[in-house]
């Protein structure tokens, strides 16, 4: 598909367009049926297309005085297409996505936009409500004014059948994980996964994608593991017994030899000593990678605090995942808390490729393309902006120390403001937007500092940073959607001046704060001030950066930019590289996901259990028990019975068989008397079935959360670094796959257990209630 044949399109919506402008109100409103009946005629999408984008145009124009420019009705063609579009800040994205959203509404199947933060969804689908209900098409938000606010199943619902949703990444995706843990049919509330707009894409796609989302649940049994390992690992030595690199550790095989010594064991990597590798590798990384009152602090009450990485703020709530944090409270000889089981999670990745549709929008994109390409096959297209771009980028300016960097930016702060003009510092962490706000102090500048915090109130402040004399100081991430409007007679003083202090984690970064001046047009400018001292160079150079800084060695300019900028280079290919590897553990954890909740829908939906499937599952159950026990004691059978089949013995299958094939025999007897029993205590045949599908589905969730948490942790333990012997994405695959099969064994042995002794009891509404062994 190339550009000119979505400009093609985009002329045939512009020719509807004059038609649609003919139009009475009723008659306007009119085409929203008369496109679903095309629908369900027989006609498509692509052939319904320039009608349907021409009406809504219409609409926008009369119930917002807006007419979507060229433009934006070309990327709307280009997103009905699949493409991530790339359309400059404030060239007006929410009214662009008016259109597919449209569009695939009209199809009746569920039609969502998601965004970065409550905020610009809640916002946005205030504003474009009017519009499609003027087209007779129910609009919701996902999410409340109040961030934090949880919802009921009943109003999720609610918001999931509007025929338009606009919510944000975050929401849709534990939904998705909350809605496939119900037990009841109608506790469900997403419909079928069908059309998806991202917008914001880059940073819902790539730069929040990293970590999986992950709903814990019930307390695990503690380890006692925690404090052997923690006193093995401090016994270590550096390059003798274990290398770091970035953000990894892992023991060499001195360490290794060490380690089967230490706990006596044979077989460091064999499985059955899963549970010592997992707890040293949590034990390495807690005393090797996390520093204190970098990373965390240690409370005056013995807890453990996170620092957010980037910003250095402290996270009050949040824990590490997978044990890290118990091994850390060992560390720190602290009271160890509950260890939380993951009970379900998912990749931000995997959340929109089960989606049959899917495009996006973003200011800054391009500059991801590749990436964007190889995981989520999906095509960059720059859409030109409406009008020239007249913001001046100005060359960066190097500096050695992080003083004369702040002194700069500072001197250029004042040229402006003395103006009257307005200037919008964008730093790469919070401790620099303070930094600098104190130096403002100095100086008597009123200014105002946002740093991602709140970004209803966020949104507000940036909205102003376009005012007469407005000095604005504010991280990168902060107020992101928010549009920046000159006051009057300010474009005449050059518009807004973006200055930078700091190189970015990455390139988009930069852009996006550059956006945030010369909009539609606007003039303005931009420039970043970076120096050896950022934080990047620091954490990717920091040797390197210390020589140059403690001016033992001059540094050439050269030397200087080339130090500073590949930091960033280096530092976003271990982004994507990490960004990849998560995509491929999350793809093995993606099959099996899929297995179960189809398998879990299913039975929520009612599928009949003929006799002989439920047979088929005691009977696996049976002979694996029998196999797995060639020399069976006669107390080790009756323990077998006791919990598995009955609270009775039967005498006469009791006494274990020399020959395995006649004990199962006479178990498969006994089990088939016990079976019909069973049957025979409901008064309905829907009854039993009601009764199997819930002993079922107990069995389905239990073995799932073991699997699901299992995983998890597998993942944080195969962390030794990828040689030519040990490719972690392999070990874990295979791990992977013997223990789906281990958990399909104990599930039929789990769903045989319910089902001989679960006890059903029907309440007064008619309800099932089991109490399961
Ligand atoms: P983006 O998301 O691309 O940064 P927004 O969607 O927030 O931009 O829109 C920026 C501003 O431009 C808003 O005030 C919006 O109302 C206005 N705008 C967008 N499209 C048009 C249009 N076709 N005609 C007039 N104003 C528009
Ligand atoms: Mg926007």
């Amino acid at each position: 598909m190339t550009n000119r044949y979505f400009m093609n399109i985009a002329e045939k919506v512009k020719s509807c367009a004059r038609r649609m402008a003919g139009l009475s109100d009723k008659q306007l409103q009119t085409v929203t049926n008369n496109l679903k009946s095309q629908l369900k005629s027989g006609r498509t999408l692509d052939q319904i297309l320039p009608e349907a984008y021409a009406a809504i145009c219409e609409a926008d124009r009369r119930v917002l005085g807006k007419y979507p420019y060229d433009n934006q009705i070309y990327g709307a063609v280009a997103m009905h297409h699949g493409c991530l579009v790339e359309m400059n800040t404030g060239e007006g994205k929410t009214l662009t996505a008016t259109m597919p959203l449209y569009l695939h509404a009209l199809t009746g199947k569920s039609t969502i936009l998601v965004t970065a933060n409550e905020y610009l969804a809640y916002r946005d689908a205030a504003q474009m409500r009017p519009v499609f209900s003027f087209m007779g098409l129910t609009e919701r938000a996902g999410v409340t004014r109040h961030p934090g606010q949880t919802l009921t199943n009943d109003q999720k619902r609610k918001n999931y059948s509007a025929d338009i949703l606009y919510t944000t990444h975050g929401t849709l995706a534990f939904d998705y994980l909350l809605n496939n843990l119900v037990r009841r049919a109608e506790d469900r509330f997403l419909r079928d996964f069908y059309f998806i707009i991202i917008d914001e894409a880059d940073s819902v796609l790539l730069d929040g994608a990293q970590m999986p989302l992950v709903i814990s649940g019930s307390p695990r049994v503690q380890s006692n593991l925690y404090e052997m390992t923690d006193f093995f690992v401090s016994t270590l030595k550096e390059d003798r017994d274990y290398l770091t690199e970035d953000k990894a550790v892992w023991l060499t095989d001195h360490g290794v030899a060490y380690a089967e010594r230490f706990f006596g064991i044979s077989d460091y990597y064999d499985h059955r000593n899963f549970e010592i590798n997992r707890h040293v590798t949590l034990a390495l990384r807690a005393h090797v990678l996390l520093k204190r009152q970098e990373d965390y602090l240690v409370s005056d009450q013995d807890e453990i605090v996170l620092l957010d990485n980037d910003t250095g703020r402290s996270l009050p709530g949040m824990k590490l995942r997978g044990g890290e944090h118990q091994a850390l409270e060992q560390k720190e000889h602290v009271p160890l808390t509950q260890e939380q089981r993951s009970v379900a999670s998912i990749t931000y990745q995997n959340l929109f490729l089960m989606f049959p549709k899917m495009c996006g929008m973003s200011g800054t994109i391009s500059n991801a393309r590749q990436e964007l390409r190889s995981v989520y096959h999906k095509r960059v297209v720059v859409v030109p902006p409406h009008k020239k771009l007249r913001r001046v980028d100005r060359k960066d300016r190097y500096f050695v120390t992080a003083q004369e960097q702040f002194k700069a930016a500072l001197e250029e702060t004042l040229k402006c403001h003395r103006k009257g003009q307005p200037v919008l510092i964008v730093t790469a962490t919070i401790q620099d937007t303070q930094i600098f706000s104190h130096m403002l102090v100095e100086r008597s500048v009123p200014h105002s500092v946002l740093n991602a915090d709140n970004a209803y109130w966020e949104a507000e402040i940036i909205a102003a940073a376009g005012m007469r004399n407005a000095v604005t100081v504010s991280t990168g991430m902060a107020g992101r959607g928010t549009d920046i409007k000159l006051e009057e007679g300010v474009a005449g003083l050059g518009g807004l001046a973006v200055i930078g202090i700091g190189r970015m984690e990455n390139l988009r970064l930069e852009r996006q704060a550059r956006g945030r001046s010369g909009r539609q047009g606007d003039p303005g400018s931009s420039q970043f001030f970076v120096s050896l001292e950022d934080d990047i160079v620091m954490t990717m150079y920091s040797e390197k950066a210390e020589e140059y800084l403690d001016r033992s060695r001059p540094i050439s300019p050269w030397k200087l930019r080339h130090l500073i900028n590949s930091a960033q280079k280096t530092r976003e290919e271990q982004s994507i590289s990490t960004r990849e590897q998560s995509v491929r553990y999350d793809k093995i954890l993606r099959r099996q996901r899929e297995i179960l909740y189809g398998a879990r829908n299913r039975l929520l939906d009612r599928a009949q259990i003929d006799r002989e499937t439920m047979w088929g599952i005691i009977n696996d159950a049976l002979t694996s028990f029998v196999k797995s026990h060639p020399d069976l004691q006669e107390h080790e059978l009756t323990r077998y019975v006791l919990d598995n089949l009955s609270y009775e013995i039967d005498p006469e299958i009791l006494t274990p068989h020399k020959d395995p094939n006649e004990l199962l025999r006479r178990m498969q007897q006994y089990a088939a008397k016990l079976y019909d029993r069973k049957i025979d205590i409901f008064d309905h045949q829907e009854q039993a079935q009601d009764y199997m599908r819930q002993c079922i589905l107990r069995a389905l969730d239990d073995g799932w959360v073991e699997e699901v948490d299992y995983l998890q942790q597998l993942q944080y333990a195969i962390t030794t670094r990828g040689t030519a012997q040990r490719n972690p994405v392999f070990e874990y695959s295979r791990e992977a796959y013997h223990s789906f099969e281990d958990m399909k064994e104990t599930m039929k042995k789990n769903i045989t257990r319910n089902f001989f002794l679960g006890d059903p009891e029907t309440d007064a509404n008619g309800q099932m209630n089991i109490i399961f062994p």
